[in-house]
C-alpha cells in the first residue's frame, strides 16, 4: 500500500469542530503517515443553510494545533482541487447528468405539497415510514412518469426540480468494512436519494462519492454515524461503474454515563466537546493527540505514552475497536500531566509569561518563574493551574482562605511569632528550605506540639491558602523580606 494511500478528512463547516471530528482527522492522518500516503482536507460546504462563517478557519486552527499536517486542501492545492465543494458545482452537475443518461437517476418535479400529500396518503393506508421509492415514484411527477416532451418543456421553462437516485426495489447491498467486517443493508429501506437539490447544489451523497472518486481516495475512514449512508454510496459507485474505496467506520465516542457523547451530555459532564475548548482551556496538544489516539484504538501492548511520530509508526486499522469508546476525562488529565511535567522549566516559564494576565508574572525574572514552574508542575494537571496556584509568589495575601482559617487556632499566633524570631536570625544566603524546615522542627519540639500546629498557620500566613506546594521551598523562593513581611501582616490581622 506504500505510497498509494490517499485519505481525506471531509468536515462540513457547520460549527466548531468537535472532538469526534478531530479524532477522525487524527486517525486519517496517522493512517496516511503510516503508509507514506497523502492526507487530504476537503471542505464539504454544500449545505448553504447550515454554513457557518469561520468554521473552516476553526478546522484549520484545530488541525494545526494538534500537529496534523494537511498534504492537499484549500490552503495547499494539489492536483485534485478545488478542495471546497462549493467550488465544484459544475463537476457534480456533469456527473448527475451522466447518471440520468445511463438510467440510474431521474428528474423529479414534485412540489413540497405533493410530497406531503404522498406521505399522508401512505400513512393513512398503514405505511408508517412512507418513502419516495421504486413503488411510489411511479405515481409522482418525474422524468420516469411524465412524457419526454413535458420533461423537456419543464426543464426549459426553468421549473424547479431535484435529481433522484433510482434505488433498486429489492436488493441486498453488501460491502466489507475494515473495522466492522461484512455489512449488509436492504435497499427497500432506502429512499430514492436526492442527489442534486433544487438550489443546484449536490447533496452530501453525490458530492462525497464523486469527490472521493475524482480525488482518488483509497480509504474512507469516518465515524460510525455515516455507516447508514454507505449503502447509498455503494449504489452510486455501482451506478457510475467505479470501484468502491476501502471503507472503515470508527466506533462512536461514548459518554462516561452511557450513550453517545452528545454536546448536551458533554456539557453536563464537564467534558470539553469542541477542539477549540481544548485550545482555550490550555490543554497540551501532545496530550490531546495521545489521548484521542487511544479513544478507539490501541497498539496491542500496555504502552500508553506515544508522540505523534510514534503513533504514526504504530497505527493500523485492524487495531481499531468496533465497540464504542468511552471518553475518560481523568485519563486525559493524566496524559496532560505527563506532557506538562515533561517540559523543561524554562519553557514553561516562557509560556506562563504569555498566558498570565498578572503584569507581575509577565515581567517576572525567568529564573524565578522557572523555579516556580518546576515546583508547581508536579501538583497540577494543566498549565493555567500553574499560573493560578503560583499567584501567591507575586502577591501578598489580601485575604485568607476561609476554610484554611479554621486551622488558625488560639495557639497559632504564639507559635508563628516564635518561628519568625528564629528565622529572622538567618541571613539572605542561609534562608534555604532545609534551614527553614529545621527551625520549624525546633519550634514544635520545644513546644511539644504536632507538625501541623505550626505548619498550617504558617502556610496560611505566607500563602493565604490551606494547601499548596512545598512550603519551605516556596519560602526560599519568596525570600526573607517577603516571608517576614507576610508573617507580620498575618499576626496583625489574625491576632
Ligand atoms: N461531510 C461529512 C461530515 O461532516 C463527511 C462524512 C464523510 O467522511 O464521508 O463529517
Amino acid at each position: 500500500m506504500k505510497g498509494t494511500v490517499r485519505v481525506r478528512f471531509a468536515p462540513s463547516p457547520t460549527g466548531f469542530l468537535h472532538i469526534g471530528g478531530l479524532r477522525t482527522a487524527l486517525y486519517n492522518y496517522l493512517f496516511a503517515r503510516h503508509h507514506e500516503g497523502k492526507f487530504i482536507l476537503r471542505i464539504e460546504d454544500t449545505d448553504q443553510s447550515r454554513y457557518v462563517e469561520n468554521a473552516e478557519q476553526d478546522i484549520l486552527d484545530s488541525l494545526a494545533w494538534c500537529g496534523i499536517e494537511v498534504d492537499e486542501g484549500p490552503q495547499k492545492p494539489g492536483d485534485f482541487g478545488p478542495y471546497r465543494q462549493s467550488e465544484r458545482k459544475e463537476i457534480y452537475h456533469k456527473y448527475a447528468q451522466q447518471l440520468i443518461e445511463n438510467g440510474h437517476a431521474y428528474y423529479a418535479f414534485d412540489t413540497t405539497e405533493e410530497l406531503d400529500q404522498m406521505r399522508e396518503r401512505l400513512q393513512k393506508s398503514g405505511n408508517p415510514s412512507p418513502k419516495y421509492d421504486a413503488i411510489t415514484r411511479q405515481s409522482m411527477k418525474n422524468s420516469l412518469t411524465l412524457p419526454q416532451d413535458e420533461v423537456q418543456k419543464r426543464l426549459e421553462a426553468g421549473d424547479e426540480y431535484v435529481v433522484r437516485l433510482k434505488v433498486p426495489r429489492r436488493e441486498t447491498i453488501r460491502f466489507e468494512d475494515l473495522i466492522r467486517g461484512h455489512v449488509s443493508f436492504e435497499s427497500k429501506g432506502l429512499d430514492d436519494q436526492v442527489l442534486l437539490k433544487s438550489d443546484g447544489m449536490p447533496t452530501y451523497h453525490l458530492a462525497n462519492v464523486v469527490d472521493d472518486h475524482l480525488m482518488q481516495v483509497s480509504h474512507v475512514i469516518r465515524g460510525e454515524e455515516w455507516l447508514s449512508s454507505t449503502p447509498k454510496h455503494v449504489l452510486l459507485y455501482q451506478a457510475f461503474r467505479w470501484d468502491l474505496p476501502e471503507m472503515a467506520h470508527l466506533p462512536l465516542i461514548m459518554s462516561p454515563s452511557g450513550g453517545k457523547l452528545s454536546k448536551r451530555k458533554a456539557e453536563s459532564e464537564g467534558i470539553p466537546i469542541n477542539a477549540k475548548n481544548y485550545i482555550e482551556q490550555h490543554y497540551e496538544p501532545e496530550a490531546v493527540v495521545n489521548f484521542l489516539a487511544y479513544l478507539g484504538w490501541s497498539p496491542g501492548d500496555d504502552s500508553e505514552i506515544h508522540s505523534m511520530q510514534s503513533l504514526c509508526n504504530l497505527f493500523t486499522l485492524d487495531r481499531v475497536s468496533k465497540g464504542g469508546a468511552v471518553f475518560n476525562h481523568k485519563k486525559l488529565l493524566w496524559y496532560n500531566e505527563h506532557y506538562l511535567r515533561e517540559q523543561p522549566d524554562h519553557q514553561l516559564a516562557g509560556r506562563m509569561k504569555e498566558l498570565a494576565e498578572n503584569p507581575k508574572i509577565k515581567k517576572a525574572d525567568n529564573e524565578f518563574l522557572a523555579n516556580i514552574a518546576g515546583l508547581l508542575k508536579e501538583r497540577v494537571s494543566k498549565i493555567d493551574e500553574v499560573i493560578s496556584m503560583g499567584e501567591f509568589f507575586f502577591e501578598d495575601p489580601q485575604q485568607y482562605d476561609e476554610k484554611a482559617l479554621k486551622k488558625w487556632k488560639d495557639d497559632s499566633p504564639g507559635l508563628v511569632a516564635e518561628y519568625k524570631e528564629n528565622i529572622e536570625a538567618l541571613t539572605e544566603e542561609s534562608f534555604k528550605a532545609a534551614n527553614l524546615k529545621e527551625h520549624l522542627q525546633n519550634v514544635i519540639s520545644k513546644n511539644d506540639v504536632g507538625f501541623g500546629k505550626l505548619m498550617m498557620p504558617l502556610r496560611i500566613a505566607v500563602t493565604g491558602q490551606g494547601f499548596g506546594p512545598d512550603l519551605f521551598v516556596s519560602m526560599e523562593l519568596l525570600g526573607k523580606e517577603t516571608v517576614l513581611r507576610r508573617i507580620d501582616t498575618a499576626l496583625e490581622k489574625l491576632g
